[in-house]
C-alpha cells in the first residue's frame, strides 16, 4: 500500500485532465443509471479495498462536522460541546468547523478509528463516490483521486463504463484538502 500511496498523486496528475473532461460532459448530460453505477463501482471497489492498510484520507485530510456529530462526539468524550470545540476543532471562515489538524488525533497506529462508531458524517461518506448525483461533486472528486486509492480506481473504472474521447487540454489541480460531508 505504501508504494500505492506514494505513486498516487502522480497518476492522479496525469489523469487530472481527462478527469475534468468527464466532469464537463457528465455535468452536461449526465447519464440516466449515473446513481445506480456509482454505487455498483463504489460497492465493488469497497470488497477488495482494505482501509485499515491504508488510512491516507485520516492522515492527510481533515472533516468537516456538522452540528449532529459536535454534540455525539462531545457527549462521547464527556465533554461540553463548547470544551470539544476549542479542544479539537478549527472553525473556519464561515463558522463551518474541522478537526484542528492531520493525521486525526482519534486514528490510531494500526489506521483504526477510536471512535468509528460515532465518526463525523464526511468520515462515514468518504471517499462519497457512492452518493447520489455523483457529477456534481467533481472539485472534491477531483481532489479525492489524489489521496484515496479507492476513488481512483471508481474514477477509472467510470471512464471505461462511459467511453468518452478524451482531450489533452485542462484546468490545473486544485491544492486545498479538506472533506465534505454535505
Ligand atoms: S474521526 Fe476517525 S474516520 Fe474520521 S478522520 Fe479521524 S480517524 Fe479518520
Ligand atoms: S477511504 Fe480511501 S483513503 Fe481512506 S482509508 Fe479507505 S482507501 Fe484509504
Amino acid at each position: 500500500m505504501d508504494k500505492i500511496l506514494e505513486q498516487l498523486p502522480k497518476k492522479a496528475k496525469d489523469k487530472h485532465n481527462e478527469n475534468i473532461k468527464l466532469f464537463k460532459k457528465l455535468n452536461k448530460k449526465p447519464p440516466k443509471h449515473l446513481d445506480n453505477l456509482m454505487v455498483e463501482l463504489h460497492d465493488n471497489e469497497f470488497e477488495k479495498t482494505d482501509c485499515l492498510t491504508c488510512g491516507n484520507c485520516c492522515k492527510t485530510t481533515v472533516p468537516w462536522l456538522n452540528d449532529q456529530d459536535v454534540a455525539r462526539i462531545a457527549k462521547h468524550l464527556k465533554l461540553k460541546e463548547q470544551k470539544f470545540i476549542e479542544e479539537y476543532l478549527e472553525v473556519g471562515e464561515d463558522n463551518e468547523l474541522s478537526f484542528k489538524s492531520a493525521p486525526c488525533v482519534f486514528l490510531g497506529f494500526d489506521n483504526e478509528c477510536s471512535i468509528y462508531n460515532i465518526r463525523p458524517k464526511a468520515c462515514r461518506e468518504y471517499p462519497h463516490t457512492n452518493r447520489r448525483r455523483f457529477h456534481k461533486i467533481s472539485a472534491i472528486t477531483l481532489e479525492n483521486v489524489a489521496i484515496c486509492p479507492a476513488a481512483f480506481n471508481i474514477v477509472e473504472e467510470l471512464k471505461k463504463r462511459l467511453p468518452i474521447q478524451y482531450s489533452e487540454k485542462g484546468g490545473k489541480p486544485r491544492e486545498k484538502f479538506r472533506r465534505g460531508g454535505g
